[in-house]
């Protein structure tokens, strides 16, 4: 399979270096708001790749992070501590702010369909050894500690924004305004920072250097070694990481090891509203709640995002994610027939690996294989899906048995989609349903609309299609 690598900027063929199992380091949430619609899309293409990995025989070890230190408002180390921050507006602990949005974040993710990977591990459990950490980046010569806190010299190495692709003579030209005038470099960053004299921060720790709490970027660093050892073959984030977090990851495993860890960095594109990222900052965000409001179902989200690769931005609109729900209801529609014409067909499936009767089949099922593995090219995965649904010379057994077999990649739950169940409509139901024919024929739409809630209260829905009204249980 072949990954676009960020670092050398283009697709590079997938191996795990250790040849039973990827390693694979997501950068996960900072859990201080609720998870919104642009989170979404960074874990759904995480879990894309998670299930690209095991559809092609890989075995997978996958880590996530709980940010609830240490990220401040600023992403270059100014500014308040976001969690603080909230827990003051809210008249909480730090602790109870961090509990309430890491499930908050979990419980979207399982609406997602998304699966949790194999670690998830919070940053303030790993204090100790973000602190050995930065000693060992200290005791090879890479930081100075200047009056808030231990930076990293970014200037000790020489090739310091190559993710990025940073023109450093600009930015130390002043192109970033500094707001830190001890910092010897505008790109240096903290390590760790210092708690100010006659200030108590909820979160606080001892270390050499005095008390404070960790900058940012070393709880990455620290977890993905602890976790995955000094060879992580993939890093996931989303694109606002590149010139400042991962930039710095690079740097502390430089520093550190005199290495980076990582193979293959990967990045997903923002989910965009009017021209903005989406962000919990700029509070142009929407949730679960919000779609469910809408009565939509999270998946259709998923099926939305699905739609585009993850590597172009994405607008975000309510009638695209309503288009989502129509095209999502059209295939549940579809393998509740095909499970009605093969009678629930049982059907095992495991790693791409069908007996399929018919050619074409065949065909889509090597198509679909290439597609994902182009970079996980869902956009195409899904409209191969739909070219094999609407096929007219493929079995239904081979439709369904490839279509649950595509969704171990989709994860759309096609595997919980049973037959619609035969059901008797009452003669007074039908009789409702021909008044409101006639009523209809008439243009009496007050009649329509009326006769409609009184099948609706009998405990049916009526739904007008181009071929007439269809009826089923509500
Ligand atoms: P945060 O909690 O803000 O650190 O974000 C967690 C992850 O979600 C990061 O990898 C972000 O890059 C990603 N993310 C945040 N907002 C968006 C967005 N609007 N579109 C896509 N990814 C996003
Ligand atoms: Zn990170």
């Amino acid at each position: 399979m072949n990954l676009y690598n960020t670092l050398t900027r283009r697709k590079e063929e997938f191996k795990p270096s250790d040849k039973n199992e990827a390693k694979v380091y997501a950068c996960g949430p900072t859990v201080y708001d609720r998870a919104h619609i642009g989170h979404y899309r960074a874990y759904i293409f995480v879990d894309v790749l998670r299930r690209v990995l095991k559809y092609n025989g890989f075995q997978i070890k996958a880590v996530m992070n709980i940010t609830d230190v240490g990220h401040l408002t600023d992403d270059a180390d100014a500014g308040e501590d976001k969690m603080e921050k909230k827990a003051t507006s809210e008249h909480k602990t730090v602790w109870d702010i961090a509990k309430f949005y890491t499930d908050d974040f979990f419980t979207a993710m399982a609406a997602l369909n998304v699966e949790r990977p194999e670690v998830v591990c919070r940053a303030t459990d790993h204090i100790a050894e973000m602190i050995d950490l930065i000693r060992q980046i200290e005791s090879r010569g890479y930081t100075y500690q200047i009056t808030d806190g231990v930076y990293f010299d970014t200037s000790k190495l020489p090739d310091y924004g190559k993710l990025a692709g940073l023109d450093l003579d600009q930015l130390r030209e002043g192109a970033r305004v500094e707001k830190n005038q001890e910092k010897k470099n505008p790109t240096d960053f903290a390590l760790w920072k210092l708690t100010p004299t006659g200030v108590r921060r909820q979160m606080e720790w001892d270390s050499p250097w005095g008390k404070g709490f960790p900058g940012w970027h070393i709880e990455c660093t620290a977890m993905g070694v602890k976790y995955l050892g000094r060879q992580i073959d993939i890093h996931t984030g989303g694109m606002d990481h590149i010139p400042v977090h991962h930039t710095n990851e690079i740097a502390q495993s430089e520093g550190a090891f005199g290495a980076d860890v990582v193979r293959f960095w990967l990045h997903n594109e923002f989910v965009m509203v009017d021209g903005e990222k989406m962000s919990k900052s700029k509070g142009n965000f929407y949730t679960l709640d919000d779609i469910v409001k809408r009565g939509l179902n999270p998946l259709a989200v998923r099926y939305f995002f699905l739609q585009a690769h993850y590597r172009t931005p994405m607008n975000f609109t309510w009638e695209g994610v309503e288009a989502g729900q129509s095209g999502y209801d059209r295939l549940l529609d579809k393998i509740g027939e095909l499970q009605a014409k093969t009678k629930n067909l049982k059907i095992k499936t495991k790693n791409h690996n069908l007996k399929l009767k018919t050619e074409k089949a065949q065909e889509l099922s090597k198509a679909f294989l290439v597609a994902i593995n182009d970079d996980l090219n869902t956009a195409k995965g899904l409209a191969i899906l739909w070219d094999l649904l609407r096929d007219q010379k493929i079995t239904d057994e081979d439709k369904l048995a490839l279509a649950l077999d595509f969704d171990q990649v989709l994860g759309l739950k096609l595997d919980q989609v049973k037959a619609p169940a035969a059901v008797e409509i009452p003669a007074e139901v039908q009789r409702l349903v021909s008044a409101r024919e006639q009523a209809r024929q008439n243009k009496d739409f007050a009649r329509s609309d009326d006769l409609r809630l009184q099948i609706q209260a009998a405990g049916f829905e009526v739904k007008d299609t181009p071929a007439g009204q269809v009826v089923r249980e509500a």
